[in-house]
């Protein structure tokens, strides 16, 4: 199976036909939630700094909005393919579900590289993709959010060009905003700590105590900073991180084997999440190879970064100790890689439960934009915490229940509440 090629979308579909073969899903709804509603391909030139016209290509896809308006980031990467968008937005789709928020699935992305882009190239990159997908987004119809590479300032150019355009003020058409200017309090630790939430959840089930454990971590953005935050605080112990070096052009692994300083690391680190080789040095990490944060001899294993991380040839180097994988990425594991997991009884807490704090948060944010009234930041994390509980809980129990993988079980319940919906809606 080594040096195979995944393709997410290819990826989401297996996991969603696996799930549809389980609950016998009609064939109608099979067909329909197998792939996006819609889709838009588009081009944005760009003026450069240097004079030059350059042209991006993006996406926005949506896949289902049966249960509300279409919600989901929008990412920046040199990498991005049309087939990983359209995977990224059916996980949108499950991810509301399975957190019980009335919204559907969307996710875009435009191919670049924003590390090589001037503030100035990447404020006309966000307002020319407005001015492409101004008709096709807004409050009650497509609301884009921070993705991969993406933050609070882009989202605020976007709203600006969106308010300009359309002559007045919808804060609640994108998430993710500056605190202050729309944004909700809480909403940059979200995704990091509604993992760590899940987390802790899995480990009182295993009766396992957070304080004796320690982890690696793939990524150091902003979720799994947030998350490397709240899991030392906690008094669990990271003892890796792997990170994405964009001079050298590949990624490293940071390692402290009595524990990082997660403070000091993020001290340390970029806007991207690449971390500083020589100040890491300096305060005594050893610098191993990007992969090696699979094969350290921990018991929790947290991908934070891209798909298809777990494969069954990284996966081939887990340590035994490894009890729990809480995947903070979206789509971190391949297919053939699930036998494996069971095979190992290692409990995973699967993306789009894991990681759908960040998006819970965000509907908090539309709420209170639409309220234009702010929550204290206890407030915002109290509901956030509340919401993530509920929902691993649920997914746990319907896996014990009913002896399902705790993905396929996440799967059931996500599949059944959109189904339930395209169904009531008459659209089936
Ligand atoms: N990009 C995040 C995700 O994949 C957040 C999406 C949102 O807030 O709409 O869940």
């Amino acid at each position: 199976m080594g040096g195979e090629i995944y393709n997410p979308y290819v990826n989401a579909q297996i996991q969603f036909d696996n799930v549809a073969d389980q609950i016998n899903l009609d064939q109608s709804t099979r067909e329909l939630l197998r792939q996006p509603s819609r889709e838009y391909h588009f081009t944005i030139p760009v003026k450069m700094d240097d004079g030059t016209t350059k042209v991006f290509n993006g996406y926005r896809v949506v896949h289902n909005d049966a249960r509300g308006p279409a919600k989901g980031g929008l990412r920046f990467h040199p990498q991005e393919t049309v087939d990983s968008i359209r995977a990224l937005s059916m996980w949108m789709t499950w991810k509301c579900a399975v957190v019980d928020i009335p919204l559907g699935g969307a996710k875009g992305g435009i191919v670049c590289d924003p590390r090589n882009l001037s503030m100035g190239e990447q404020e006309r990159l966000c307002r020319g993709f407005i001015r492409q997908m101004a008709k096709n987004i807004g409050p009650v119809s497509d609301v884009p959010a921070p993705d991969v590479m993406t933050n609070k300032q882009h989202m605020l150019w976007m709203m600006d060009e969106y308010e300009t355009i359309t002559g007045g003020h919808y804060p609640g058409m994108i998430t993710g905003k500056p605190v202050g200017m729309g944004g909700s309090l809480g909403r940059t630790e979200a995704t990091g700590y509604g993992v760590i939430y899940t987390l802790r959840e899995a480990l009182k089930e295993l009766n396992i105590d957070i304080t004796s454990t320690s982890a690696s971590l793939q990524g150091f953005g902003n979720v799994a900073e947030h998350a490397a935050r709240l899991y030392s605080k906690l008094g669990g112990k990271i003892v890796a991180i792997s990170c994405w070096d964009n001079h050298d052009k590949k990624a490293y692994t940071f390692r402290k084997l009595d524990g990082l300083d997660i403070e000091a690391m993020a001290q340390i680190k970029d806007s991207f999440g690449s971390i500083d080789k020589q100040k890491a040095a300096a305060l005594g990490c050893e610098i191993l190879d990007g992969g090696d944060w699979i094969a350290q001899d921990v018991d929790i294993l947290l991908p934070c970064a891209l798909e298809n991380q777990i494969t069954p040839v990284t996966f081939a180097k887990i340590s035994d100790r490894v009890k729990v994988i809480c995947e903070g990425a979206n789509g971190p594991t391949t297919p053939d890689c699930d036998e494996l997991i069971k095979e190992k009884n290692i409990y995973l807490v699967p993306d789009f439960l894991c990681n759908a704090g960040g998006v819970t948060c965000s509907y908090f944010e539309q709420v209170q934009c639409n309220m234009n009234y702010f929550w204290p930041k206890e407030e915002v994390l109290e509901k956030l915490e509340h919401k993530m509980t509920t929902a691993f809980h649920a997914v746990h129990k319907l896996a014990q229940e009913e002896g399902l993988y705790m993905r396929d079980a996440a799967y059931v319940i996500a599949i059944n509440r959109v189904a339930e919906a395209v169904k009531l809606r008459g659209w089936i």
